[in-house]
C-alpha cells in the first residue's frame, strides 16, 4: 500500500505536536475509577515524556497535553479509538472504529501505527449469497456497510405455460413428467448461471471502483462453488470462500461472525508475504540496516516491517542519511548528526521514495523479526542488474 492522500496530509502538520492514539476499550485494570482508563495512561505516559524535554519545549509540550486533556475530558467516545494531533498550529482528530494501542508521541506526527492499521485493514468487499439473491458490503477500517443489492428473480410463470406444461402441479401426467423437468431444470440452471455470472461480474466492478483487495464469498457451499467459477480467472486468487449461510443476518450482526474470519486472512497474508520476502533472494533485501540504506538510496519498491519494529538512528542535519551507527558525524557528506526513532521517520521516507508500506504481526512478525523486522522488494532484481552488468563489461 503506498502511503495514501490522508496519512500524507497528516504528514505535513508543522511539528513539534502532540500525537495521541487513544483506545476507549477499557481493559478492566481500573474498572471501579470514574476517571476513563485513557486519562490515567494519558498522565501517566506524558510524565515519561516530560522528563526528556528541556524548558522551552515543555512549555510547547504542557500546552498542547493541556488542550488534549480537556477535550478527552468531554468526550463522549463512540467509536474504538481516537487519534489526536495536536500542535501549535495543528488541531486534528482522527477517529477510528479499530482497535487501537495507546501511544503518545512528542515530535514529528507518529503516523507509524496509522499505517500499521491500514495495512492490517484493507479494505474488502463481501457477498453473500443464498437462493434468493446476492448482498453486497464493503468492509473499510472497521465499518461494514451494504451497497447495491441484486436479487435472483427467477421468473417461471411464463415457462409454465408455453414449454413447461403441469410441471408444477402434483397430479401432471407421469409419463411426460421426467422429460419436462429435465427441460425446466436446464433453463432454472442456465437462468441461475446467467445470474451467478452477473453478480461476479458486479462484484469485480465493485472491486475495482471501490479499491477493494479481496472479496469474501458467503452462503451454502453449493452455491459458492458455482459462482466463484463465475469469476474470471485472474480475479480468482482474490476470492475467498466462507461456506456459511449468513444471509438473513443484519450488517452489525454480520460484521461480529466475519471479522474474525477477516483478522484470520490478513494474518494468512502477512505470513504469505514475509514467505515470500525470505524466498525471492534475487528480488528482495532482507534486515534492518540494509533495507534502510536501500530504501533512501531509493531502490525499494515495497517495504516489509514488523509491527512493533522501532530503534534509535542518526540523521544527518545537513543531507538527512540516516542509520544506527553512533557516529556523529553523518557518513555521507561529515555533518552533524541528531537522535530519531524509525516510527518518527518511517513515514515521511516511504512518502518521500513513494515506497509501498507492508506491516505484519504474529507468526509472520517473529519469522521477520528474526531477520532483522525489516526487508523489501527492490524496484529492479538484482539478477538483472548483474546481467545488465556483463553486458556492460563485455
Ligand atoms: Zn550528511
Amino acid at each position: 500500500m503506498l502511503i495514501p492522500a490522508r496519512v500524507q496530509f497528516l504528514l505535513q502538520l508543522p511539528a513539534p505536536l502532540l500525537t495521541a492514539y487513544v483506545s476507549t476499550k477499557p481493559t478492566g485494570r481500573f474498572q471501579h475509577r470514574l476517571t476513563p482508563e485513557y486519562l490515567i495512561w494519558l498522565d501517566k505516559e506524558a510524565k515519561a515524556i516530560a522528563l526528556t524535554l528541556a524548558g522551552s519545549e515543555q512549555e510547547l509540550f504542557q500546552e498542547q497535553l493541556g488542550r488534549t486533556k480537556n477535550f478527552l475530558r468531554t468526550w463522549k467516545p463512540e467509536e474504538k479509538g481516537l487519534v489526536v494531533f495536536a500542535g501549535a498550529a495543528a488541531w486534528n482528530l482522527v477517529p477510528l472504529r479499530l482497535d487501537v494501542e495507546n501511544e503518545l508521541r512528542w515530535g514529528r506526527p507518529a503516523l507509524t501505527q496509522y499505517l500499521r492499521l491500514l495495512s492490517e485493514n484493507k479494505p474488502c468487499g463481501i457477498v453473500l449469497v443464498d437462493r434468493t439473491g446476492a448482498r453486497f458490503l464493503r468492509y473499510r477500517l472497521g465499518e461494514l456497510t451494504e451497497s447495491a443489492e441484486k436479487q435472483f428473480v427467477v421468473d417461471i410463470s411464463q415457462w409454465k405455460k408455453s414449454e413447461v406444461g403441469h410441471f408444477s402441479r402434483a397430479g401432471g401426467t407421469k409419463r411426460t413428467r421426467g422429460s419436462q423437468r429435465d427441460v425446466f431444470e436446464h433453463r432454472m440452471d442456465a437462468r441461475y448461471a446467467r445470474l451467478f455470472s452477473a453478480t461476479a461480474k458486479q462484484a469485480v466492478n465493485l472491486c475495482a471502483r471501490e479499491g477493494l483487495t479481496a472479496l469474501f464469498l458467503v452462503g451454502s457451499e453449493r452455491l459458492l462453488e458455482p459462482i466463484k467459477e463465475s469469476f474470471p480467472q485472474e480475479f480468482r486468487a482474490r476470492v475467498v470462500s466462507i461456506p456459511e449461510d449468513l444471509s438473513g443476518l443484519s450488517a452489525p450482526e454480520l460484521q461480529q461472525r466475519l471479522e474474525p474470519r477477516l483478522v484470520a486472512w490478513s494474518l494468512e497474508q502477512g505470513a504469505a508475504l514475509v514467505a515470500s520476502l525470505l524466498a525471492d533472494e534475487a528480488a528482495t533485501v532482507v534486515g534492518f540496516d540494509k533495507t534502510l540504506v536501500h530504501l533512501q538510496k531509493d531502490k525499494i519498491r515495497t517495504i516489509v516491517l514488523t509491527r512493533d519494529l522501532d530503534a534509535i538512528l542518526r540523521q544527518c542535519l545537513s543531507c538527512n542519511w540516516m542509520d544506527r551507527s553512533a557516529d556523529p558525524r553523518c557518513p555521507a557528506c561529515g555533518g552533524k548528526r541528531s537522535a530519531v526513532t524509525l516510527r518518527d521517520v518511517l513515514p515521511g521516507l516511504a512518502h518521500a521514495h513513494k515506497v509501498e508500506v507492508e506491516v505484519v504481526s504474529g507468526a509472520a512478525a517473529d519469522r521477520l523479526q528474526a531477520e532483522g523486522g525489516m526487508g523489501a522488494w527492490l524496484r529492479q532484481p538484482k539478477q538483472a542488474r548483474l546481467r545488465r552488468a556483463i553486458k556492460r563489461a563485455s
